[in-house]
C-alpha cells in the first residue's frame, strides 16, 4: 500500500475511533494513570492514583461560587447514612446507597439509567459496626465494581447494570462486611473487609477485573499459628503475637484505605484495629500485634509485603489507620520526595516516603493523651502512663471514634494544603470489660460499652503528658501543611462530624457539614465564600465534573453511620430520604431543604420506675442496643427512636428483640445475648425515657 493511502485509512480509522470514543470510552491502566490531568471525569475513589481530590477545574472559582444554584436532584429511596463518592464517566454519574445497591444516573439530568440491587439479606444487618453504609464503586474497562455488606464482590455492566459476576471474598460465618470502595491495580480489583468489632481475622484480596479469580490475598494478622502460615510476611507477624488472638479473630481489617501507586507497582493498605480492643484480653499484653494498625506496602504482582509501618504498635483504643492515604510528590528540605501521607485515628499526621516506607515526620493534627509524640528515629510513638488502662477507667483522646474516620481529606498542589476534617472532642472511658469471653454474634471488643453513654467527668491526671493543640472544638476542618508540619488555617465547628472534602483551581474547598450545611471556603486562606442549608447532615464527600463546557458540583446527603446511629442528629430531622444534590453556576437558587418524617404523638404506658429496675435496663441497654439505637436512646435519625415506638411495638417487644420478627429491616434477633428478664428491664427503661419525654 501507498504511504498515501496509508495516512488516508489511518484518517478514516481515527476519525471512527474519535466518534466511537464520545459514546463509549472504556476506562484503561492508561486512562487510570492519566486521570490526575483531566476535570472532565471523576473515574476512581480519590478522582486519579494519588486520591487528591484535586480537581483542575476552574470554571467555579471564589468570584462566583456564591452564586451556584441546583442543576438537578436525586432522591436516593433510601433513609440511612450516604458516604459514598459517586464516580463519573461518559457522561453517567455512579454511586451507592445502604445495603450496597448501585445507580447510574445522567450526569446531565440526574435521570436514573439503572438500578442494581444485591438483595443482601437484612437479617445480616447487626455485621456491620457503623452502619449498612458503602463508600463506592470502582470503574474499569467496560466494568463497574462493588463491594456489598455481606461480603460480596460484584462486577456489573457499566452500561446496563447486568451482573458480569458475582463472588463471595469471606467466610459468611463469621461477621465481615464490605463498605469500602473496591480500587483498581494492574488489572486487578481490590478489596478488604471490616469486621474487628465483632472478631474476625482482616485480610485484603486482589481479583482478576476480568474473570473475578483471585490473584492473590495480604492476611493483616496472622491465625492459629498450628495450622501453619500462608507465607512469610504472616509467619514474621506471628513472631509479635501472644496468647491465643485467633479464636477472637485478630482483627485488623482494611475496609476502607486502598491505593495504588502505579511507576513503584505498589499497592498501599491501612489496616484496622485489634479484636478485642483491649491488648491485655488480645496478646497478653505482649508483643506490637502486626500488621495491625499499619500502613503496608504491596507488591501489586504477589501482594507481598514491601515495607510496613506500624502507626499504632499494641492497639488498645481501636486506632485503626485505616483512614484515607493519600500520594503525593513534594519538597522536604529542597528535595523533592515521593510520599504517602495519613491522618489516622490516632491523632497524629504521618509523612512517609512511599518507596522505603522511612518515617519523614508524624505530627500530632488533634489533642491527644495517649502518646507525647512520636520519635521519628524508631518511628515509634512515646506513650503517656494512663494510656494503658486496665479494670479502672481512663480517659484517653482521641476515643474509638477517632480524631479523625474514613471522611476523606483532599489535597491542593498549588496552596500545598491538605483539607482534613477532624473530629476534636472524642475523648473516651476506657477500661477491660471483666470477664470478657468471645461470643460469636455480637460485638467482641473486650472493653465496657455501657461506660460509652456520656460520662462527663474527665480527670485532669488522665490528660497529663499528651501533645497537640488544645480543643477547640468537637469538629473542625484543617487547612494542614505537611510540609510546615502545623495547619495554616482551621475553621471550628460546634459539632463533631463533618463530611470529606473535595479542593480545586479554583482556589476552593468545598465541605459538607453535620449541620446540613453545604460549604465553600477560599482554599488558601480558609474565608467563607457560600453556605446552604441542605437540610440533612451530610458526611460524604462532594466531587466535581465537566459536561457540555459546564462545571458541577455533586454530593450525596443523608445521615448515619456509627456517629448517626449513636448520637442525635445536629439537624434534628427523623429518618430523612436521602438525596443526591448537583450544582451549576446558572442552576435554581431556590433551594429547598430536605426535611425528615414526623416523629409520633406520645402516648403514655405504665412503667416500673424503681431505680434498680432502670439501671439494670439501662445496663443492658448500654451493652446491646446503644451502638445501634444511640446514647441514652437519643436516635440519630438514621434508625427506629425506641422512645417513640407504638404502643403496638411495644406489646411485641419480645417477638422483635428475642425472636428476630424484625429481621427483615435489619433489626437482629438477640434472643441468644438478652433474656426474657433483660428484654422486660429494657423496654421498661425505654418507656421512663418516653415518660421523660412527655413530662420534660
Ligand atoms: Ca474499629
Amino acid at each position: 500500500m501507498l504511504r498515501q493511502q496509508k495516512n488516508a485509512l489511518a484518517l478514516v480509522l481515527l476519525s471512527i475511533s474519535l466518534t466511537f470514543a464520545v459514546q463509549a470510552q472504556e476506562v484503561t491502566d492508561d486512562t487510570l494513570k492519566n486521570a490526575a490531568n483531566s476535570g472532565e471525569e471523576w473515574l476512581t475513589y480519590g478522582r486519579d492514583y494519588f486520591e487528591s481530590r484535586f480537581s483542575p477545574l476552574n470554571q467555579i472559582d471564589t468570584s462566583n461560587v456564591s452564586q451556584l444554584g441546583v442543576a438537578w436532584t436525586f432522591d436516593t429511596d433510601s433513609f440511612r447514612g450516604l458516604e459514598a463518592t459517586p464516580l463519573i464517566h461518559n457522561g453517567i454519574m455512579y454511586a451507592t446507597r445502604p445495603w450496597s445497591s448501585v445507580f447510574a444516573i445522567d450526569a446531565r439530568t440526574g435521570e436514573k439509567l439503572w438500578d442494581f440491587d444485591p438483595q443482601v439479606d437484612r437479617s445480616i444487618g447487626w455485621k456491620a459496626c457503623c452502619d449498612v453504609v458503602n463508600r463506592g464503586v470502582a470503574l474499569y474497562e467496560d466494568k463497574i465494581y462493588v463491594g456489598t455488606i455481606d461480603g460480596r464482590l460484584i462486577a456489573l455492566d457499566a452500561n446496563t447494570g447486568a451482573v458480569v459476576w458475582d463472588i463471595l471474598t469471606v467466610d459468611p460465618e463469621r461477621p465481615y462486611t464490605i463498605t469500602g470502595a473496591p480500587r483498581i491495580a494492574d488489572g486487578k480489583v481490590i478489596i478488604g473487609n471490616g469486621g474487628a468489632e465483632l472478631g474476625s481475622r482482616g485480610y485484603v484480596t486482589a481479583y482478576d477485573a476480568e474473570t473475578g479469580t483471585e490473584a492473590w490475598r495480604f492476611w493483616v494478622v496472622p491465625g492459629n499459628p498450628a495450622e501453619g502460615f500462608e507465607n512469610p510476611d504472616v509467619e514474621f507477624a506471628a513472631t509479635t503475637w501472644s496468647g491465643n488472638w485467633w479464636e477472637v479473630g485478630g482483627g485488623g481489617n482494611s475496609w476502607d484505605s486502598i491505593i495504588y501507586d502505579p511507576e513503584a507497582r505498589l499497592v498501599y493498605i491501612g489496616t484496622g484495629n485489634g479484636s478485642p480492643w483491649s491488648h491485655e484480653l488480645r496478646s497478653n499484653g505482649e508483643g506490637d500485634n502486626l500488621y495491625l494498625s499499619s500502613i503496608v506496602a504491596l507488591n501489586v504482582d504477589d501482594g507481598r509485603v514491601k515495607w510496613h509501618y506500624q502507626t499504632t504498635p499494641a492497639d488498645n483504643w481501636d486506632y485503626t489507620a485505616v483512614q484515607p492515604l493519600m500520594l503525593a510528590d513534594i519538597p522536604f528540605d529542597g528535595v523533592l520526595r515521593k510520599v504517602i501521607m495519613q491522618a489516622p485515628k490516632n491523632g497524629f499526621f504521618y509523612v512517609l516516603d512511599r518507596i522505603t516506607g522511612d518515617l519523614i515526620s508524624a505530627d500530632p493534627y488533634a489533642e491527644v493523651t495517649w502518646a507525647s509524640g512520636i520519635d521519628l528515629e524508631s518511628g515509634r510513638p512515646m506513650e503517656t502512663p494512663q494510656a494503658r488502662y486496665d479494670n479502672a477507667i481512663s480517659f484517653v483522646m482521641p476515643g474509638p471514634g477517632g480524631a479523625h474516620n474514613w471522611h476523606p481529606m483532599s489535597f491542593n498542589p498549588v496552596t500545598g494544603l491538605i483539607y482534613l476534617p477532624t473530629n476534636q472532642g472524642s475523648s473516651f472511658p476506657y477500661s477491660i470489660q471483666q470477664g470478657f469471653v468471645h461470643k460469636p454474634g455480637t460485638w467482641n471488643i473486650g472493653v465496657t460499652m455501657g461506660t460509652m453513654a456520656g460520662v462527663p467527668v474527665r480527670p485532669e491526671a488522665d490528660y497529663a503528658g499528651g501533645t497537640g493543640p488544645e480543643t477547640r472544638s468537637p469538629g473542625a476542618l484543617l487547612a494542614w501543611d505537611p510540609v510546615a508540619r502545623e495547619p495554616r488555617w482551621v475553621i471550628d465547628y460546634p459539632f463533631s462530624i463533618n463530611g470529606g472534602t473535595l479542593t480545586t483551581a479554583g482556589n476552593l474547598v468545598f465541605q459538607g457539614g453535620g449541620d446540613g450545611f453545604l460549604r465553600a471556603y477560599t482554599a488558601d486562606k480558609g474565608d467563607l465564600l457560600w453556605q446552604i442549608d441542605l437540610g440533612v447532615g451530610i458526611m460524604a464527600p462532594p466531587v466535581t465534573y465537566e459536561l457540555d463546557g459546564k462545571q458541577y458540583l455533586a454530593v450525596l446527603v443523608g445521615w448515619g453511620g456509627s456517629a448517626g446511629l449513636i448520637g442525635p442528629s445536629e439537624t434534628g430531622e427523623y429518618k430523612p430520604e436521602g438525596r443526591m444534590w448537583t450544582f451549576v453556576l446558572d442552576g435554581d437558587t431556590n433551594i429547598v431543604p430536605v426535611t425528615g418524617q414526623p416523629l409520633p404523638e406520645l402516648t403514655r404506658i405504665e412503667f416500673n420506675d424503681d431505680p434498680a429496675a432502670l439501671a439494670h435496663g439501662e445496663d443492658i441497654y448500654g451493652k446491646r442496643c446503644m451502638v445501634c439505637h444511640g446514647a441514652g436512646a437519643a436516635s440519630g435519625g438514621a434508625l427506629a427512636d425506641l422512645r417513640y415506638a407504638a404502643p403496638a411495638t411495644y406489646d411485641i417487644f419480645h417477638n422483635i428483640v428475642r425472636q428476630g420478627a424484625y429481621t427483615g429491616v435489619g433489626m437482629p434477633n438477640l434472643g441468644a445475648f438478652v433474656t426474657e428478664e433483660d428484654a422486660d428491664a429494657v423496654k421498661n427503661w425505654l418507656l421512663s425515657l418516653r415518660a421523660d419525654l412527655m413530662n420534660p
